[in-house]
């Protein structure tokens, strides 16, 4: 899996890359984060694709709650990739 699309986070100021996943992927990736925390979840992505450890991180931190903003209280953000518009936090808002 060599396709990738690349956003920055103003507010950390880290590239993402953002592999291209199936929505079970995402499903499985999103799971896991809830139920077992960060080293499995790590684990996870970086089985599925090719991300080194450093974007494996980068990836997992800016998973959100559907809607929901990773770092304040917004909660109505759309679509995948999405710039939050009160904190400037970046979200991959996987369904
Ligand atoms: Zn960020
Ligand atoms: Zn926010």
């Amino acid at each position: 899996m060599n396709d990738f699309s690349i956003k920055r986070c103003a507010r950390c100021k880290t590239d993402i890359r953002i592999p291209s996943l199936t929505t079970d992927q995402k499903k499985e990736i999103k799971t896991a984060r809830k139920k077992q925390g960060m080293g499995s979840t790590l684990a996870k992505i970086r089985e599925i694709t090719n991300l080194d450890l450093r974007d494996s991180k980068a990836l997992v931190i800016h998973i959100n709650e559907a809607g929901h903003c990773n770092r304040c209280t917004y909660d109505k953000l759309q679509g995948e990739n999405q710039i939050c518009p009160r904190c400037k936090s970046f979200n991959l808002n996987w369904e």
